[in-house]
């Protein structure tokens, strides 16, 4: 990859999308954004194990190759596809100090995945390092994700732009997620929950207090299939939750549905 690159690259601008395969229109737009925006894409596909912190998860999460090329093959511009082995990433003996990621690493997520912000930032940090983009594509389907990895490029210094990208959804308003290939046809529709109760939110915010909107939040899950794990509404940049309403305040939401655990998150104001 890095001589590949060495070859192909000099003077252009390199545009990376990190993703752990099982591609949809979501991963694509992000493409499509570094495809307009820069000179070269490069596409990583690679189930990063040290980021679950459920064995289970990690046995099955989606990996589909083969249709992965074919969906990347069919965009007209030529993307680079990195799909490395875990040695590539991690070879032996490979050990970096993880960095602090303060209180971002204890809320939403962070509470529930202990664990998973190291990992994400241990592979990240190495995808830019063989890769060396210039600008690098996020989705805000994982918002607090996009935070950490802000942190992280400013700690190391590196000499890339962090892009966040809006939610890609199904027509129904279902964010779009590797996970949702695990969801049966009813699943699907059940999970339209987690879209509706951001809505509600969204609608809520600015005639009801915040502990009134994740009563009735919390009220619509217990009415549902779904289990919630959290609902809260945070400042978009500590991500610490807010007890009344502000500009950019940001409701993030955690729900199984049967096996399959799915996030979604909507700026309300
Ligand atoms: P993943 O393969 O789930 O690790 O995702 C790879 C990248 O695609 C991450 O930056 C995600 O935030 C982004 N992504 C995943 N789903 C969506 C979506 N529905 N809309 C926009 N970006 C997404």
């Amino acid at each position: 990859m890095q001589r590949r690159l060495e070859n192909e690259s000099a003077g252009k601008r390199i545009g990376f999308v990190p993703t752990m395969g099982a591609l949809h229109a979501g991963h694509l737009s992000l493409v499509k954004r570094a495809d307009d925006e820069c000179d070269l894409v490069v596409l990583s596909i690679f189930v990063n194990p040290t980021q679950f912190n459920n064995a289970e998860d990690l046995k099955n999460y989606p990996r589909n190759i083969e249709r992965d090329l074919e969906l990347i093959a069919q965009i007209k511009s030529d993307v680079i596809v990195f799909n490395p082995g875990e040695r590539e990433i991690y070879p032996e003996n490979y050990a970096v100090e993880p960095i602090d990621l303060g209180k971002l690493d204890d809320l939403l997520e962070g509470k529930f995945r202990p664990g998973h912000f190291t990992g994400v930032v241990e592979v990240v940090r190495r995808l830019f390092e063989i890769v060396k983009p210039n600008r690098a594509y996020f989705g805000l389907k994982d918002f607090q994700q996009v935070a950490i990895i802000r942190l992280m490029t400013k700690f190391y210094e590196l000499p890339v732009e962090i892009v966040p990208c809006e939610i890609v959804r199904e027509e129904s308003g279902l964010a779009m997620s590797s996970r949702n290939e695990r969801l049966s046809d009813a699943q699907r529709n059940d999970a339209l929950i987690i879209y509706q109760a951001l809505r509600k939110a969204k609608e809520m915010i600015h005639s009801h207090e915040i502990a009134e909107i994740t009563e009735t939040i919390e009220e619509m899950f217990r009415k549902s299939s779904l289990e919630l794990e959290y609902f809260d509404i945070v400042n978009p940049e500590t991500l610490e939750s807010l007890s009344n309403a502000e500009k950019g305040a940001h409701a993030c939401i955690a729900a199984h549905c049967g096996e399959v655990r799915l996030i979604d998150n909507m700026q309300l104001i």
